[in-house]
């Protein structure tokens, strides 16, 4: 199945990634929000990483113009009906998904692909609600979505082999490299790097070591860029909890059991960056560890 038109519902931080990168490979995209702000702010949030990306020499003046014509926005879903593949990547609630896929459904071609970018939400229930469970995967990209190379693929329950090969096709011709999953709560690359967090967020809470000998102790001794509380802190608190509990709950293993340590930074409203506090305190010029 040939794939030229894109559909992309969520213009948020990961919404605005992917149609940036669809834009960049030649695909017509439609960019949906529910909010004409969050639209504004993708275009905007676009044109500063095609600029960066100019200033880099990466891109040429006409790369840049041929991208930001490849993308057309709209308050309105169902004008995502006509296109060949919907990525949806909207607020990670099954409720808000659900009535996205309910919405849409009767205004699609009965050959568009259905995907979503979900972080954890089971894909066979997500598509088990549509008319097309076939037709229905995983697509999850990474954060920020035009810098990280893995996709990560995965096939619900009944995802047929035509809708797996055109979307591994599809993220080859974004330059990107697949990796397939099946569908089993956080999939690869969360099953394994959230509960390495949470472990790091035990070894804190239990006195083993302070932020800075646990930071320290896994980039100088284990090659990891970053540590993993301040990886902890750039994902964000609360979506490394949300995704804990998915592990918790879909595998009933008291392995998966999120730090209590975690779960009170998560109630303080101590999110990470994003909020200005997390592991680290981001008020001043460098991170200062809080603990
Ligand atoms: P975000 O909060 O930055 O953006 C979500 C956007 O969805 C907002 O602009 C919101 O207005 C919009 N939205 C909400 N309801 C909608 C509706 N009914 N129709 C259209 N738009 C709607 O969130 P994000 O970080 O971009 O995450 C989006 C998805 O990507 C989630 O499923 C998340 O789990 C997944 N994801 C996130 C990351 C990450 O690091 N943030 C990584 C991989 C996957």
């Amino acid at each position: 199945m040939t794939i030229q038109t894109v559909g992309i519902v969520g213009a948020g931080q990961m919404g605005n990634g992917i149609a940036h990168v669809f834009a960049q490979a030649g695909y017509d995209v439609v960019l949906n929000d529910i909010n004409q702000d969050s639209l504004d702010k993708a275009l905007a949030t676009i044109g500063k990483n095609l600029d960066r990306m100019l200033s880099k020499g990466k891109i040429t003046e006409a790369d840049k113009a041929a991208t930001l014509g490849h993308i057309k926005t709209t308050l309105v879903l169902t004008d995502l009906g006509q296109t060949d593949l919907v990525i949806e990547a909207a607020t990670e609630r099954e409720a808000v998904k659900s009535q996205i896929f309910e919405t849409l459904v009767p205004h699609l071609k009965p050959t568009t692909i259905l995907a979503s970018n979900t972080s954890s939400i089971s894909i066979t229930r997500l598509a088990a609600r549509t008319d097309r469970p076939a037709k229905f995967m995983g697509v999850h990209f990474m954060n920020p979505v035009p810098v990280m190379k893995l996709v990560e693929l995965i096939r619900g329950i009944a995802t047929d082999d035509e809708t797996y090969t055109t979307m591994l096709e599809v993220v080859g011709k974004l330059g990107k490299t697949a990796a397939s999953a099946h569908d089993f709560p956080a999939f690869i690359v969360n099953r394994i790097l959230v509960p390495m967090i949470n472990e790091a967020i035990y070894t804190l809470y239990e006195g083993v070591g302070d932020v800075t000998s646990i930071d320290m102790a896994m980039k100088l001794g284990a090659n990891h860029p970053m540590g993993p509380l301040e990886l902890a802190d750039f994902i964000g608190l609360d979506t490394c909890f949300a995704i804990m509990n998915v592990l918790y709950d879909g595998f009933n293993d008291s392995k998966y059991r999120p730090c209590p340590l975690l779960a009170k930074y998560v109630e303080a409203g101590w999110l990470g960056r994003k909020t200005g506090r997390g592991f680290y305190d981001y008020s001043g010029e460098t991170p200062v560890p809080t603990r």
